[in-house]
């Protein structure tokens, strides 16, 4: 048979004389890189020649998909050879979940394997799965077979601890699995153990009292009323974090916390990249129960938060949107979505007002994959307001409720209007999507902000920093 050459980079491709004819690397490439079709305009593989030398999709060419799923039929979440990733992954879960005693999905679980199957991003989902060293398909079918009892008590006593332990346990409680647990309060107290173990005892002694008797007292009491959020926790661990550097730092300059004088206070928040907000509870704390009465911290935001290497241009990005109101709101909002969690624009640009969810007492919950993620304060309220907004839309269309509305009815925002405005402000956003602000660990399949860290010690410090900061500051100092 006569080997046609591949119609993209001219290599040998084996058999056929068919269009499209692609060897499996340009394939795979059109696969995965979906475009505009010229021909129906809807963003499909492209990959038949037309007459006038342009290449569409199967459809406007009148011939069969060579990316179709063989299962279901679809192009999108491509994985293997004719397989979606979807399929891929209801196959492998059911493995992993079947109760051999039944033959089915383990009735406990299923609410778990609803989830993973149904998220908006499969493919995260597998790699979180497969890749090396993963523990969940062990776990989950350890639970699945019943020869673990799936409870908090299995996950506390006999599990070893961790963050990919704890995100199972998330994944189970978000999908009422497991009853809620103050999993987040859990972190804080392993965490706590070896943070203070560095510390001589006198500054140990102090730090422990503040963690366990002010701070998680008052998050034990927030977890009663349900009133916990990710927010406290984080903000917790920061003020934590705060209190270990100023001991540090009175070690190195030979006084304790106890004997700190008010001069040597003001002299470490010079020299720290902290704003004084975020000392002030710790400060206050000292002070009130006697510890060090002689310390007292007005507040004044004469700090900059300051910045390290090569976050810095990042987080004074998100500075900016996080305050600067002569950027458009709704630049600001997918700004700050794209920098803090590195979501793709296009991705975010796509949200739809059900993915923004307000709580009572201003707690805004965001879903992009299938976990909600609990908002920051600060970006809580942009996210809440831009369900508000009509974006560039001058009269909303019925039916669609698109969180960016675009210029033409029905259409959300165009990636490029977003970047341009982005790029005017000194936003890159191709930089910006290298790495996210907050740890959201891109290999597992949903963001979870709550609970677990998904804000990581130094971000949750800087974060507090800039969301409590007074914006006139800002434009003084420019
Ligand atoms: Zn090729
Ligand atoms: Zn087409
Ligand atoms: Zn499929």
């Amino acid at each position: 048979m006569k080997n046609y050459p591949c119609q993209d980079c001219g290599r040998p491709r084996l058999a056929g004389r068919k269009f499209p004819r692609l060897c499996l690397r340009c394939r795979q490439r059109r696969h995965y890189h979906p475009a505009e079709c010229p021909g129906c305009h809807d963003v499909r593989p492209l990959a038949w020649p037309g007459p006038d030398g342009q290449v569409t999709c199967a459809d406007c060419a009148g011939a069969p998909s060579i990316f179709a799923c063989k299962h279901c039929g679809r192009e999108d979440h491509p994985y293997s050879y004719r397989q979606c990733a979807r399929y891929w992954l209801t196959e492998y879960l059911t493995g992993i979940l079947t109760d051999p005693a039944t033959g089915t999905i383990n009735a406990d679980l299923r609410p778990l394997y609803d989830l993973l199957i149904t998220g908006r991003q499969p493919r995260a989902t597998i790699r979180w799965l497969i890749k090396p060293g993963s523990i969940a398909p062990d776990v989950l079918q350890r639970f699945a077979t019943g020869e673990l009892p799936i409870s908090h008590d299995t996950f506390r006593h006999h599990l070893p601890q961790g963050r990919r332990y704890d995100y199972i346990r998330t994944l189970l409680t978000s999908t009422g699995v497991l009853p809620p647990a103050p999993i987040g309060i859990e972190r804080i107290v392993a965490w706590l153990g070896p943070l203070i173990a560095d510390q001589p005892p006198h500054h140990a002694d102090i730090i422990n009292r503040y963690a366990h008797w002010h701070l998680l007292r008052r998050l034990r009491r927030h977890a009663e009323r349900v009133t916990l959020t990710a927010t406290l926790i984080n903000n917790a661990r920061a003020n934590i974090l705060l209190a270990t550097r100023l001991a540090d730092w009175t070690t190195s300059h030979d006084a304790t916390l106890t004997d700190l004088s008010q001069s040597q206070l003001e002299l470490f928040l010079t020299d720290q990249p902290v704003a004084p907000r975020t000392a002030a509870p710790f400060v206050r704390w000292l002070n009130a129960t006697d510890t060090n009465p002689g310390l007292q911290l007005a507040i004044r935001d004469r700090t900059e938060p300051a910045i390290s290497m090569s976050d810095d241009h990042r987080w004074n990005s998100v500075d900016r949107l996080l305050h600067d109101h002569n950027i458009n709101h709704y630049s600001r909002v997918a700004g700050l979505f794209m920098l803090l969690f590195s979501w793709p624009l296009n991705e975010i640009l796509r949200m739809t007002h059900d993915q923004i969810d307000e709580h009572p007492g201003g707690r805004v919950l965001v879903t992009l994959d299938t976990i909600p993620v609990e908002l920051p304060p600060g970006l809580s309220q942009l996210a809440a307001e831009q369900k508000t907004s009509h974006g560039l839309a001058t009269y909303t269309a019925d039916g669609t409720n698109w969180l960016f509305p675009g210029r033409n009815p029905g259409t959300h925002m165009a990636t490029e209007q977003v970047r341009h405005e982005l790029v005017s402000h000194g936003i890159h956003p191709r930089q910006s999507r290298s790495a996210a602000l907050f740890a959201l660990a891109s290999q597992i399949p949903a963001p979870v902000l709550a609970d677990i860290t998904g804000i990581t010690p130094n971000a949750a410090i800087r974060w507090a920093a800039l969301a409590a900061r007074d914006w006139s500051g800002y434009i003084a100092n420019r």
